[in-house]
């Protein structure tokens, strides 16, 4: 085993949160190493960049803390220290322009990941930061030293402080596997369970409609749980429904399966027709023509919409209008389970909030400090992800850079 005595900051993970601890540190000329399992950095970065990038949020500062719902007072003050407005001024220094789209999302004008990655991966590297990819950390030795697997061998550094952004534990592949959570609770930090958040839920679809429709997006629909509404596309799979407005309720409904062992959504078919419309709609004479046409050419439904109808039990809703509009507007769908952490966008839950100092400084280990996803909190698809993941390294980065200085004083 070789000993390294390191008295440079160490990193431990290179996603957003860790590269931009990295970020502040270098540019105040600290040493730094960082360390990542990964044959290369930022692969969920990457991924998030083949859906376009969402980088952070528009609206007005007060929503946008919102949306951290429970963290909210945690984060808050951590956010506002890097603003969007902050994250965007950075891209651009890094040379990638963003645009606001029409829904308040910020995205780079190219939509891809890649570019802003290499640039900032290049700036690091000119700032001083040493990479040490295909480097597992292991947890901690007895005597408090890093341990990591790498193709050398096992490796143990001493580093002065350290900083944790190992990520959540959705998609494992990309590097994130959640195998912290095991050294940090030996080390007496409480880290809240770890759930899929904005992720799938399992549905028992009929045959028909699996066979038919599986891969289809079921558009311009609002869905509400437990008294909370969300609107736009989500897609049809044969396990039941991912993307948009499930995302969105993807906790509530999380917490109540695991609660209640089942939870309910309803759908609303025609937000735009309100249910009086519908009845008269649906009330004119249908003569010969099937229940299909009918329903096509009174209320517009068709395809997946009308075929969700028919997954119900209660057919007799189709003789009556008054039923079959309450139907359209208010469809239950029940939903039995979510789909497993490896498949989700992100992961809730974490290091909590009373194990770590306002610097984010871990209490019972003095010189630790942990950023980004690893930390419980939770927060829909939409920016707000990659935007917290900046914002506590940032805030770390920050918190750091000011202890060194009091050291070297
Ligand atoms: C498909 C997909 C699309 C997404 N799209 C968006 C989006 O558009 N907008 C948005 O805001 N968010 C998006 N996200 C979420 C966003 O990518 C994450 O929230 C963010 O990457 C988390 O950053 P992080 O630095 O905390 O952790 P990560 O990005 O997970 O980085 C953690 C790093 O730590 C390393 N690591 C882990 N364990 C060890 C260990 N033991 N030893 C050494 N290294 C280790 C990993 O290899 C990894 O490089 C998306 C996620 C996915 C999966």
């Amino acid at each position: 085993m070789t000993d390294k005595n390191n008295q440079s900051v160490a990193i431990i993970g290179g996603g957003p949160a860790g590269l931009m601890a990295a970020d502040v540190l270098c540019a105040k000329g600290v040493s730094v190493d960082l360390y990542d399992s990964m044959p290369s950095l930022g692969r969920k970065f990457l991924m998030a960049g083949k859906s376009g990038l969402n980088l952070t949020h528009a609206e007005a500062f007060d929503a946008f803390s919102e949306r951290f719902v429970e963290s909210k007072s945690f984060l808050a003050p951590i956010l506002d220290a890097f603003p969007p407005s902050a994250i965007r001024a950075w891209a651009t220094n890094l040379g990638v322009e963003t645009f606001v789209g029409t829904s308040g999302r910020v995205f780079p004008t190219e939509m891809k990941a890649a570019p802003l990655l290499r640039a900032w991966l290049r700036q690091l590297r000119a700032n001083g930061l040493q990479i040490h990819v295909r480097h597992k950390w292991m947890g901690w030795d007895k005597d408090g030293g890093l341990m990591f697997d790498t193709p050398d061998g096992s490796l143990q550094v001493r580093s002065c402080i350290t900083i944790l952004a190992l990520g959540g534990a959705s998609w494992p592949k990309l590097g994130s596997d959640g195998a912290w959570v095991e050294w940090l609770c030996s080390g007496n930090v409480s880290v809240a369970p770890l759930k899929p958040a904005n992720c799938g839920f399992e549905v028992d679809w009929s045959d028909h409609l699996r066979q038919h429709f599986q891969g289809q997006p079921l558009k311009g629909i609002t869905m509400t749980a437990q008294g909370q509404k969300a609107g736009g596309e989500c897609m049809v799979t044969d396990y039941g429904l991912e993307g948009g407005p499930i995302y969105v309720l993807s906790g509530i409904l999380r917490d109540t399966l695991e609660r209640d062992g089942s939870a309910n959504l309803e759908i609303d078919l025609t937000p735009d027709i309100d249910e009086a419309s519908l009845v008269q709609r649906l009330s004119r004479p249908r003569g010969k023509k099937s229940m299909a046409t009918h329903l096509k050419r009174t209320v517009g439904l068709s395809g997946i919409k009308s075929a969700l109808l028919y997954e119900g039990d209660d057919r007799s809703a189709f003789n009556n209008s008054v039923r079959l509009a309450g139907l359209i507007k208010a469809l239950p769908l029940a939903l039995r389970r979510t789909r497993p952490i490896a498949e989700a966008i992100s992961t809730a839950g974490g290091v909590t909030w009373s194990d770590i100092t306002e610097s984010l400084e871990l209490k019972s280990m003095d010189n630790v400090y942990v950023a980004g996803e690893m930390l419980d909190w939770d927060a829909p698809t939409g920016g707000y992800l990659l935007s917290a993941c900046f914002a506590t390294g940032k805030w770390v980065g920050e918190a750091v850079t000011q202890k060194l200085s009091f050291v070297s004083d």
